[in-house]
Formats: C-alpha cells, sequence, structure tokens
C-alpha cells in the first residue's frame, strides 16, 4: 500500500532502539525524512547510517535527552516544521505503590507526560497553518489496564492520554491527527530489563521470565518493532486522516477486554 507520505519530514524522539527505531524504520520505507533522536550518539548514528543506506532518505540526527528543555531545545533547533511527531522516551522504573515520593512523580510526568505535551505545543501550529500534520504518542498498555509494578508509568500515560483527547479535537479541524500507540510486550531492551526484574525477585532464567510472559499473551509471543513500526506509520499516513484521538492497544491480545 502506498502510504503517500514520501517527502514528508518526521521527527521521531527517542529512536536509536527498540520501537522509536521501529516507527523511524517503517517512516523510512514510506519515503520520510526523518530527525532522529536519542540520547547516546553512538546508537543513534549507527541506527541512522543503516536506515539511510536501505531506504535512500534523508537522516538528521541530534544526540539530546528529549525529557529535558534544553534537550527539547536542541531537537526542535532541527525539527521545526516538520510534518509528523512521533514522541517517546524511555519508561519509568518499576517499584512498588509505598516507594515513591513526589520527585519520583515529577521525573515520570516530566518524561511521559510533559515531556510530548511540549513538543506537541512547539509542532502543532506549524501543523495546523499548513493544514496537515500526524501525532502519534507512543504510550502503554498501562493506560488501559494497570500494570502494578509500574505505578509511575501508569500515571503519568494516563495524564498524557488524557490531554490528547481533548487535544485531538480541537486541532483535527486543521486537518492534524493526534493518536496514541499503546505497546504491550515487545521484544526490546526495555522488555529484557523488565524480564531482568522478574530474574532477580523469582530466582529463575531469563528464557523462564519470557516463557512465563509469553504465556499471558493470547498471541504467545512479543511483539516486534517492525510490526509497531508498521502501524505507527499507517497511523502517519494519507489514509489515516479521519482517526481521531484514539488509543490503539498493540498487545498481542494480552488486555482482556472488550473494548
Ligand atoms: P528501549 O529501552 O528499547 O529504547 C528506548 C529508546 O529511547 C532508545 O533509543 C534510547 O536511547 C531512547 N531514550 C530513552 N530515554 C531517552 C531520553 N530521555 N531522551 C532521548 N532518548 C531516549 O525502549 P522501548 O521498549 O522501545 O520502549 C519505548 C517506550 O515504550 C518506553 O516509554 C516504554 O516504557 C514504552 N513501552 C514499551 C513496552 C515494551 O514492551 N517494549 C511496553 C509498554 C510500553
Amino acid at each position: 500500500m502506498d502510504l503517500g507520505i514520501s517527502g514528508k519530514r518526521a521527527l521521531v524522539c527517542a529512536s536509536s532502539r527498540g520501537l522509536g527505531l521501529g516507527c523511524a524504520r517503517a517512516l523510512a520505507a514510506a519515503g520520510v525524512d526523518l530527525v532522529m533522536n536519542a540520547r547516546g550518539q553512538a546508537a543513534l548514528d549507527e541506527a541512522a547510517t543503516g536506515i539511510r543506506a536501505e531506504f535512500g532518505v534523508s537522516v538528521t540526527v541530534v544526540a539530546a535527552d528529549i525529557t529535558t528543555e534544553a534537550g527539547r531545545a536542541e531537537v526542535l533547533a532541527l525539527a521545526d516544521a516538520v510534518d509528523i511527531l512521533v514522541t517517546n522516551a524511555g519508561g519509568p522504573p518499576p517499584g512498588l505503590w509505598r516507594d515513591w515520593g513526589r520527585d519520583d512523580f515529577i521525573r515520570a510526568l516530566d518524561a511521559n507526560m510533559l515531556t510530548p505535551i511540549a513538543l506537541m505545543t512547539a509542532l502543532l501550529p506549524g501543523m495546523m497553518a499548513r493544514g496537515w500534520g500526524r501525532v502519534i504518542n507512543i504510550t502503554s498498555q498501562s493506560v488501559k489496564a494497570p500494570i502494578p509494578q509500574l505505578g509511575l508509568s501508569n500515571s503519568a500515560r494516563a495524564g498524557l492520554t488524557g490531554y490528547v483527547a481533548g487535544t485531538a479535537r480541537q486541532v483535527a479541524p486543521h486537518g492534524v491527527t493526534i493518536n496514541n500507540l499503546l505497546p504491550g510486550i515487545h521484544d526490546t531492551d526495555r522488555a529484557t530489563a523488565l524480564d531482568g526484574g522478574v530474574v532477580k525477585a523469582q530466582g529463575i532464567t531469563l528464557e523462564e521470565a519470557r516463557a512465563q510472559r509469553m504465556a499471558t499473551i493470547p498471541a504467545r509471543r512479543y511483539g516486534t518493532a517492525a510490526e509497531f513500526g508498521a502501524m505507527c506509520a499507517f497511523l502517519a499516513s494519507q489514509h489515516a486522516g479521519f482517526i481521531v484521538g484514539q488509543n490503539i492497544l498493540l498487545d498481542g491480545g494480552a488486555t482482556n477486554a472488550t473494548l
């Protein structure tokens, strides 16, 4: 399917690895020029070099912490006037409800709620003025069904979801859509890190921890960054202009809900 976005420009945050990289690759495959961001220069350069070689699109890289004001300023200096924005950042650490104080919540809110909001605030006006734009926020299945040990993520992402629900309807008249992609378990470094916690807590091997988690997913496997990226590229496409303010779960059926 021709996604109809060849020649558009996208900013994909936190995209040297994992789901962000999956989104960057799928957009590049559709002919989209990229601004890619992550904290570490080396992994970012490697990812960008691979994408340029494979898809022939232009890729600009900005190594910066997207969750800080200074980092965002660096990124936005090179990513002004993009047509497509994919927000993403590392997820908050796991823990228990009684462990978290105000500073922990502020960090989680900064990273997973206020950062995507700041990026939208900066880039939506240009998209609206040009009459076309796409925003895809990478959130989590924890928005639909809480993950007990990820209370910081549950909280921050729910806040972002509320913001998107209202804002998406305000920008839609200008040809701009905002939607959220909710990953369930995907085979990335983040998933391995969380499995590592189970290995420690239960004294089992990584393979056993993965098998345990896969057994809870009706698809009986983890998702891939490529599958995730394909949905992101579709949401960014010309075909998705009528999808507004939605929360799309990619979880292999793990969330046991009718709607
Ligand atoms: P990952 O750890 O595999 O990759 C994270 C990427 O983000 C890397 O490129 C890293 O350099 C970059 N990054 C992290 N913090 C950054 C920052 N502050 N500024 C700039 N770049 C930063 O993670 P992932 O699995 O791809 O997850 C992406 C997001 O999706 C996370 O917020 C995660 O919590 C969420 N999520 C992931 C899963 C999963 O199973 N993988 C499930 C639910 C939610």
